[in-house]
């Protein structure tokens, strides 16, 4: 986990060796009809030979590096970029703006072969800015390569990943990558993955010599040493396991039998009549892994092209295919209305039923990737959009391989395809018609910072309104919107970086030069007190009159943002006006008394009430329940909240203490220290209105040499003298 200034200096004086020209001055090469053929993809009848996996990782681990190990070593590409060489990047990082600050924001997809099975790789991006983009990408795969640093290990971000995958139940290898780094400790690692996912990680490797000294691995199933010789590392040799090296070997290995064991009786049974062999102990691990019951860690240096070949094999080993994955769908075409909750059985004859996952504009034109969990997708298919019940036909259908693409005629079951041509928001269900489904809704986190942007030129005013307008519609963790009362432009996201990134895209892509306004704290209010509240909405004058009468509480709920109780007894408010009093309250409490922030916390329970027989409709009821707030909100005890960021600083010992000093004055409370190898780290909890600017902060107070990382934790009480602080900013502003 570096920073970019860091990264550059820690690798200045590195060797960028790997940019091994097979092709002479090659643009990118690759291999066609290999595998596919004219006519597309041939693993109709073959499911069990397709694997649909993510690489996950926190930032900086090695995952576009070991991504473009992937695709050379399955020949997709005939030649390596090293990520931050000097040609210019990796072929996943294909974005101007993704290669220069080395992180991939777009989930690409793309797909590669190994042992005759085909492997789609969904590319998730490693920044938690980009927590959206890794829940869409994390939903459709199947099982995943956990990317640990040999010497970072589990970061937090690892820990926000790790959740989302339980979500979404994949099944995953761990990857220990850079044990060429000076202090990688893959025991350690696993610790973490232990203590701190609390994971059953099994080491199915050793390493031999670590750190600079690393220069392969022992397999522990098969009992042998493999080196990676060759100018890339494309030759893998098995050898002897090195006699310094053997007792500790079988040792692991016991260790290994002993865990897997633990789930297969079949394999105790062969380990005490010493049949333990290798396709047995494959076979225990490979049903552990598809229950979850255990995470197979893995070695290597993507960098120093070691260990990725058995990374492959591991894939294609102990990996899902599509058809050993349930996928819960809920049936919307019932009889009685109700949601009924079906499985997709995965196969290619049953009726087509598809998601939209991701929504891309592309050189060739608008693309939605979807991915097909039953049934087979053909370019003449009807598409029914389930959302909507609108049918279209698709343009065109096509493999996607970063930004390059092959067009195929049909797709089937467990495939990920292109689509060209389709109208559809993210996570939009697709059938031939035969069935009405939805996917359960995505969780959708709500932003956390946002700021004020204007065009240089006035008159590109829309043009950049639009061109946010299409972020948006791609990720909906990022949101545009025009401030009611000024009428600027707002935009609102998960932190600094994804908005940075927005904004240089549209520089580069639209070239509109945008002025932004400081970053602002998406803050909330509460309320610490119960009040109550009896209010009647009279209106009589002229016309038709108005009349709603309610009574009940606002009570502080924290476990909730809004909850609407109804307790209302023998119809003291009629039935069909209750949806308006909820409606009129759920209104209000997006604009709270402190700074008109949304209002978070708040039950109302609605009690009692009046109505009368002409003069009550809806409208009054709204009304009514308006003014009741209005009324009792200024008793309610409102608070402000604030969201806090889980930090990470590693840094050198040497600046540990400003590091520490930087993060105190950041109202920070420091969580933990810990050593790892040549690095400390320090994890912290700060408000986000304390970290604006603090990459430039620790950049100077540590030469460099620190680098930081955040991501939202939660919301909590802004200290009193924060607060006054703040409210009376705002007075001030309100007054001018
Ligand atoms: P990502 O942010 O996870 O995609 O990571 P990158 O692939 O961009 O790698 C981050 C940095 O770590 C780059 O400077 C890589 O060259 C370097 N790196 C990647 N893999 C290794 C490795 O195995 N060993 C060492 N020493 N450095 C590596």
């Amino acid at each position: 986990m570096y920073s970019r200034g860091a990264r550059s200096q820690m690798f200045r004086n590195a060797t960028f060796s790997i940019a091994i020209s097979l092709e002479p001055q090659g643009n990118w090469a690759y291999i066609t009809g290999d595998w596919w053929g004219a006519g597309g993809p041939t693993l109709e009848n073959n499911l069990q030979r397709l694997r649909n996996i993510g690489i996950s990782a926190h930032i900086d681990s090695g995952k576009t590096t070991l991504t473009e190990r992937i695709l050379f070593y399955t020949r997709r590409i005939h030649r390596m970029h090293e990520v931050h060489g000097e040609d210019g990047g990796a072929t996943m990082d294909y974005m101007d703006l993704e290669r220069e600050r080395g992180i991939t924001i777009n989930s690409a997809a793309t797909y590669c072969q190994w042992r005759g099975h085909q492997i789609n790789i969904i590319d998730t991006p490693g920044h938690v800015d980009f927590t959206m983009e890794v829940e869409r990408s994390l939903r459709v795969l199947d099982g995943a390569i956990l990317v640990l640093c040999a010497v970072g290990g589990v970061q937090s971000q690892s820990l926000t990943v790790d959740r989302q995958m339980r979500r979404y139940g994949v099944a995953r290898l761990a990857f220990i990558n850079k044990c060429d780094r000076e202090g990688a400790d893959p025991q350690r690692v696993c610790r973490q993955i232990r203590q701190r996912l609390n994971l059953n990680p099994v080491l199915i490797q050793l390493p031999i010599g670590l750190g600079a000294a690393f220069e392969g691995v022992i397999d522990l199933i098969e009992m042998r040493a493999l080196f990676f010789r060759g100018e890339a590392g494309e030759r893998v040799e098995a050898a002897e396991i090195p006699a310094s090296l053997q007792s500790a070997a079988r040792a692991a290995r016991e260790s290994m039998l002993d865990a897997v064991s633990m789930f297969s009786e079949e394999l105790t049974q062969a380990w005490l009549e010493g049949r333990a062999d290798p396709p047995a102990i494959k076979q225990a691990l490979r049903q552990a892994v598809l229950r979850r019951q255990l995470l197979p860690v893995l070695l290597g240096s993507a960098y120093r092209n070691k260990g990725i070949q058995p990374l492959l094999d591991a894939v294609v080993d102990f990996l899902p295919s599509p058809e050993e994955i349930t996928t819960q769908a809920y049936r919307l075409d019932t009889e009685d209305g109700q949601q009924q909750a079906i499985c997709l059985s995965g196969r290619v004859d049953d009726p087509l039923v598809a998601m939209a996952f991701k929504l891309q504009e592309s050189r060739f034109g608008p693309i939605a990737y979807l991915r097909i969990y039953q049934g087979r997708l053909e370019r003449e298919t009807q598409l029914m959009n389930c959302r909507t019940g609108k049918f279209q036909r698709p343009g065109r259908l096509a493999l996607i391989h970063a930004d390059r693409l092959e067009e195929i005629r049909s797709a089937h079951s467990g495939q990920i395809v292109g689509v060209f041509g389709l109208e559809t928001q993210n996570g939009d269900t697709f059938t031939d018609g035969r069935l009405r489904l939805s996917f359960s809704a995505m969780q959708v986190p709500e932003p956390v910072i946002s700021l004020g942007v204007k065009p240089a030129q006035n008159q590109q005013a829309q043009a950049l309104a639009n061109a946010l307008q299409r972020f948006a519609r791609e990720d909906p963790s990022f949101r545009v919107s025009t401030d009611a009362e000024s009428g600027q432009l707002l935009i609102a996201g998960m932190g600094e970086l994804q908005l940075e990134v927005y904004l240089e895209r549209v520089r580069r892509e639209y070239g509109i030069e945008v002025q932004t306004s400081p970053p602002e704290v998406a803050y909330r209010e509460t309320i610490t007190r119960e009040v109550e509240f009896d209010y009647t909405h009279k209106k009589q004058t002229g016309g038709a009159g108005q009349y709603g009468r309610i009574i009940g509480r606002l009570q502080p709920a924290a476990e909730v943002e809004f909850e609407f109780v109804d307790q209302v007894k023998g119809g003291a408010v009629p039935a069909q006006f209750i949806p308006a009093v909820e409606k009129g309250f759920a209104e209000a409490v997006k604009k709270g008394p402190l700074i008109g922030a949304p209002v978070v916390g708040v039950r109302v329970i609605l009690e009692d009430g009046a109505s009368h027989p002409v003069d009550s409709k809806e409208i009054a009821f709204r009304q009514a329940a308006y003014g009741a707030w209005r009324e009792s909100i200024g008793k309610a005890g409102a608070r402000l909240l604030e969201p806090i960021m889980r930090v990470e600083v590693e840094t050198p010992p040497a600046f540990l203490g400003k590091v520490l000093g930087s993060l105190n004055q950041r109202r920070a409370m420091i969580i933990g220290q810990e050593e790892l190898g040549q690095v400390v780290r320090v994890e912290a909890d700060v408000p986000l209105a304390e970290m604006f600017g603090y990459a430039t902060v620790l950049r100077s107070l540590s030469e460099g040499q620190a680098a930081f990382t955040m991501q939202f934790s939660r919301y909590l009480h802004l200290p009193e003298w924060v607060a006054e602080k703040l409210l009376e900013n705002n007075r001030q502003r309100e007054g001018a």
